[in-house]
C-alpha cells in the first residue's frame, strides 16, 4: 500500500490537508516523503507516497487518535477509476489478491455526503458476493490479526481499498459515532458531550471518571444540553450562564444556576469536571481552561473551540501548543487530546486529563 485515506467531515480537507502536512514535516523526510490530494467537500484527504514506497511507517506514526481532523485512517491502494456497471467485482479481487492483504472483515463505506447514500443500494448487493470471493481466495478469513478491509466507494464506478488494524482505528462506520439524541434533553448539542466522552474515555473507565457524587461546572451552560449529561451520570453541577435553563433539568435539584461569567467564576470548592461550550475566541477559552488546571479546580475537563476562521488547523495547533507550554511550565502532568467528532461543526473539542 503506498497511501494513506483519510476520512473527515466535508468541508475540512484542507485544514486536515494542512494538519497532515505539520505533523509529517516533523517526521523523518524519508518515511514520509509524498504529497497530499484533496478536494473541496469530497469528506477524505489522501497522502500519496512519492515512487509507490510503502504508507506503513508513515501510518505508525501518525496515530488516528493524535489527528485532529481526521475520523478514519487505513492504508490504501491506488483507486480503481472506471468501473464496469457489468463486472465490478473482478478488478476489486484482483487488487485485493494481488496485494497480498488478508483480513477478518470487509465494510464497504463512502464519504459523509448526500450524493453517496445514492450508493446503499450498490453497497448491499456487493457485500455478499465479495465476501464468498474473497473467501475462497484466502483472503478473508478467521485469524488475520483483526484486520477490515475497507471498499470507499465515492462514485459508483469509483472505489479505493484500504486497510484498517485492530487499536488504530475508528471501530464506526465511516469513522462516524451516530448516536441518538435523548427526547428529553434540552438540546441536541448534548450529543457533542456525550460523544467526547466516547472519543476519550475507554468504555471500562467511565465507571470510575464518570460517576454518582462527582461535582463538576459547565461553562456556557444554556438551556442545558451538557448538564443533561452530567446530571444523567448522577453527578452535581454548576451551570453558569446569563441564559435560560431548560425546567425539567432544574427540577432534578442536580443543577445550581448561576447567571456569571463563565470566564470570571470561580468554584465554590475543587471539582472533578469542568466542561465549557462557550462561544468565544479560542484563545480566549483556552486561558481560562488553562487558570482551571493550574489552580487544579478540576481533574478532567471537556471543552470545544469554536473555528469560525479560515485557517482552522493552524489555530487549533497554536491553542494545543499553548496550553502544552503553560502546563509543562507549571510542572503540571496532563493528557491532552483534541478531535473534531462527528457531532462537532464549526469547531473542535478538547479533552484534558490531570494525571
Ligand atoms: N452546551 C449548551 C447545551 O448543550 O445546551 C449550549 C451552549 S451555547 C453553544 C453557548 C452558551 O454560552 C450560550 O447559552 C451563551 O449564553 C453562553 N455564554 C456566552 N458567553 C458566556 C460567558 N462569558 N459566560 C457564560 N456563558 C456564556
Amino acid at each position: 500500500p503506498s497511501e494513506l485515506l483519510l476520512y473527515c467531515r466535508p468541508g475540512f480537507e484542507s485544514d486536515l490537508s494542512a494538519e497532515l502536512q505539520a505533523r509529517t514535516g516533523a517526521l523523518n523526510a524519508r518515511d514520509v516523503a509524498g504529497h497530499v490530494t484533496a478536494e473541496p467537500g469530497a469528506g477524505y484527504v489522501r497522502w500519496v507516497m512519492s515512487d509507490g514506497r510503502a504508507a506503513n511507517v508513515l501510518h505508525r506514526e501518525l496515530p488516528l487518535d493524535a489527528l485532529v481532523f481526521a475520523r478514519q485512517s487505513l492504508v490504501a491502494l491506488p483507486p480503481l477509476v472506471g468501473l464496469s456497471r457489468e463486472d465490478r467485482l473482478t478488478p476489486i479481487i484482483a487488487q485485493v489478491v494481488a496485494s497480498g492483504w488478508s483480513f477478518e472483515s470487509l465494510w464497504q463505506e463512502t464519504p459523509d455526503s448526500n450524493e453517496a447514500k445514492a450508493l446503499a443500494g450498490l453497497m448491499k448487493a456487493l457485500q455478499k458476493p465479495l465476501e464468498s470471493t474473497l473467501r475462497k481466495r484466502g483472503a478473508l478469513r478467521r485469524k488475520a490479526g483483526g484486520r477490515r478491509l475497507h471498499l470507499y466507494w465515492t462514485t459508483g464506478d469509483g472505489v479505493q481499498l484500504g486497510m484498517s488494524f485492530p487499536g488504530k482505528r475508528s471501530e464506526t462506520l465511516g469513522g462516524i459515532r451516530r448516536l441518538r439524541s435523548p427526547h428529553d434533553a434540552p438540546s441536541r448539542s448534548t450529543l457533542k458531550l456525550e460523544e467526547a466522552w466516547h472519543e476519550f474515555i475507554p468504555r471500562e473507565e467511565w465507571p470510575e471518571r464518570l460517576h454518582a457524587g462527582m461535582q463538576a461546572a459547565d461553562l456556557g451552560a444554556a438551556p442545558g444540553g451538557w448538564t443533561y449529561q452530567l446530571v444523567r451520570q448522577g453527578m452535581y453541577v454548576y451551570a453558569i450562564d446569563n441564559g435560560p435553563m431548560g425546567r425539567e433539568l432544574m427540577a432534578t435539584g442536580q443543577v445550581e444556576h448561576l447567571r456569571e461569567d463563565g470566564f470570571t467564576w470561580q468554584p465554590p470548592q475543587r471539582l472533578d469536571w469542568l466542561v465549557c461550550d462557550i462561544v468565544d475566541k479560542p484563545m480566549r477559552v483556552v486561558d481560562m481552561v488553562e487558570r482551571w488546571l493550574l489552580k487544579r479546580w478540576c481533574r478532567e475537563a471537556v471543552f470545544n473551540l469554536k473555528l469560525p476562521m479560515k485557517q482552522r488547523w493552524a489555530e487549533v495547533a497554536r491553542c494545543l501548543e499553548r496550553l502544552e507550554a503553560r502546563l509543562a511550565d507549571a510542572g503540571v502532568e496532563a493528557r491532552i487530546a483534541c478531535k473534531q467528532l462527528y457531532h462537532d461543526r464549526e469547531e473542535v473539542t478538547v479533552h484534558v486529563r490531570l494525571s
